[in-house]
């Protein structure tokens, strides 16, 4: 079996699973546009700006699985947090549903924007037990009428994630990290959220749980027609969940497709280095395959590389490349990329 033929099982299925659901709609839920988050530090007496996410403009359509890949500190998480409001956006707009919530008061967006954590050991409150964490989100949206609907509520969104009625009593440290991470799902699913940011959810999970955690995912996706903003690092278990990816390298989106065209025709020359590094399980493909080394190492985001900010590690680099931002342009229909040779 060839790579290519991999990939279209994993696609069709994927997209038969979103047809089937009827989930997947044009409809654009989350909006974004040249969002910017700076982080200020001092370095002696002078102030300076770690640029986290520097002009990041994207769309989330409402029922599909956005997904977001990058190296670690490319600032997946800081786009993710900031598109929830638990980071203030530094410049740049952020429309919910059709509405500006760059600055609305965030309560009732906090019911319908849910995030699922990358530590579920660190994100549970160790003091509190299991039904305490899940009914915590239920009292503060008010969203049970009797103490007898509360408790009916909680023990109904354990048994949804796989968890029993008897681990309501329980504290998290008598869980392991899958049955942990379970409970920070029902903790999100609690308020009937529309749209999830699943912060690297699996990445701190073993191997066996983690396809378990995805399954499940996709799952509730299909139940209750929610949207995700999927952040992960490991772009082979981004391109079975997600609909569209994004590629981002150092504050900046780079590449934006479907996932059956970002994985075919990659354009930017970091997704083809990210695309080369994927394991094939197919002997024979990986050894044909020719995987694309990475030059040196990521920049710092306090004072990126001018122009485009890859250029101090593309192997196409050209003299433009570090006088110009190179703008995102849609390149095919749905198709957008930020390179001057492309
Ligand atoms: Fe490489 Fe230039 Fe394209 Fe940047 S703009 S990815 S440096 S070719």
């Amino acid at each position: 079996m060839t790579e290519s033929n991999v990939l279209t099982q994993e696609e069709n299925l994927r997209e038969n699973r979103a047809v089937e659901a009827g989930t997947y709609e044009e409809k654009v839920l989350v909006r974004v546009e040249n969002l910017r988050k700076y982080f200020p530090i001092k370095a002696g007496f002078k102030k300076n700006y770690v640029q986290a996410v520097d002009n990041v403009s994207l769309t989330i359509r409402k029922g599909e699985t956005l997904g977001l890949v990058g190296e670690s500190g490319c600032g997946k998480t800081t786009l993710g947090r900031t598109i929830l409001r638990l980071y203030e956006p530094t410049s740049g707009k952020i429309l919910y549903d059709g509405v500006d919530i760059t600055k609305a008061k965030m309560l009732p967006y906090r019911r319908k924007m849910q995030i699922i954590f990358q530590d579920p050991s660190a994100s549970l409150d160790p003091r509190m037990t299991v039904g305490e964490i899940v009914g915590e989100a239920i009292d503060i949206h008010k969203l049970a009428a009797s103490k007898a609907e509360r408790t009916e509520m909680i023990e109904s969104l354990l048994a949804k994630v796989g968890l029993n009625t008897e681990h309501s009593n329980r504290y998290p440290h008598e869980f392991s990290g899958g049955q942990q991470q379970r409970i920070g799902i029902a903790r999100a699913l609690a308020v009937k959220p529309e749209f999830i940011v699943c912060d690297e959810p699996i990445s701190a999970l073993d191997v066996s749980i983690q396809s378990q955690i995805v399954n499940m995912l996709e799952d509730m996706q299909k139940e209750e027609t929610l949207t995700y903003l999927f952040i992960a690092h490991d772009l082979s278990v981004v391109r079975h969940i997600s609909n569209r990816i994004g590629v981002m390298y150092l504050g900046s989106l780079v590449e934006l497709a479907t996932s059956r065209e970002l994985n075919r025709n990659p354009l930017h020359p970091y997704t083809q280095i990210l695309l080369s590094a994927v394991p094939v399980p197919d002997p024979k493909v990986s050894r044909s395959r020719k995987r694309i080394v990475m030059q040196g190492d990521v920049p710092s985001p306090i004072n990126p590389p001018s122009g485009c900010r890859f250029h101090t590690r593309c192997p196409y680099a050209k003299a433009e490349c570090s006088a110009e931002v190179p703008p995102m342009r849609e390149v095919q229909p749905g198709h957008f990329c930020a390179c001057h040779i492309v």
